[in-house]
């Protein structure tokens, strides 16, 4: 648990740096958000003024933490075979640029290779999950027709160094740098820069009786 005063030294931070951009709506709803945050007694209501931005030190992470478990929840419905891919972002562009660059590589690669005979089994491959504070990307990955070694072989293949795990309990970190998280506030988009979600080709499981969610919802 980060204490206060680390994110409150962060928070001012990102409240500089939204001022630079000319973001001052933003910049004052970061700053009420933290008096509010830091003043608010033990035990008392939570304040009305709350920022609810995805570049909060308090609010992005609930709103990280929501997203999370709503896409855990998404992605676990769609069958028993659910790996965690960690994938490094290059160093080009800013990181709103990178996560556009990921979906579409990942996208591109799947409907690629679902194409070649005898991969169909591809189409039913989805992904999602969010970007890291430590520059890498969480991928939550069902692969229900296809075995992680498969799945490691073309991800390696085509994206350098990744590793994969069980899903297990990791979260991403929200503690992005300033440059970051005024970017994320400024958009105010919530964690959608952040977030990746690839649908499978192919909507229906086996059992046709059970239609699955298009996508995550979270409020
Ligand atoms: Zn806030």
């Amino acid at each position: 648990m980060i204490g206060h005063a680390l994110k409150r030294a962060a928070q001012l931070e990102v409240v500089a740096a939204l001022a630079l951009l000319g973001d001052d709506v933003m910049a004052r709803r970061l700053s009420w958000c933290m008096e509010a945050r830091v003043g608010r007694r033990h035990g008392a209501p939570w304040p009305h003024r709350l920022c609810r931005s995805a570049g909060c030190s308090w609010c992005g992470r609930s709103l990280v933490m929501r997203w999370w478990r709503g896409l855990k929840q998404w992605i676990m419905e769609m069958g028993e075979q659910i790996t965690l891919v960690e994938i490094p972002l290059g160093q080009d562009g800013d990181l709103r640029t990178q996560v556009r660059r990921l979906r579409r590589r990942l996208r591109d690669l799947r409907d690629r290779h679902a194409r070649c005979s005898g991969f169909h089994r591809w189409r039913s491959v989805a992904f999602a999950g969010l970007v890291s504070a430590n520059n890498r990307a969480l991928i939550m990955v069902s692969h229900k027709d296809i075995t992680r070694r498969e799945l490691h072989a073309l991800l390696e293949q085509h994206l350098g160094p990744v590793s994969l795990s069980d899903l297990g309990e990791a979260t991403p970190s929200t503690m992005f740098p300033a440059s970051v998280a005024s970017s994320i506030a400024h958009a105010r988009r919530g964690v959608e820069p952040l977030r990746v979600i690839i649908l499978p080709q192919r909507l229906f499981t086996h059992d046709t009786s059970r239609y699955l969610d298009p996508l995550p919802v979270v409020f």
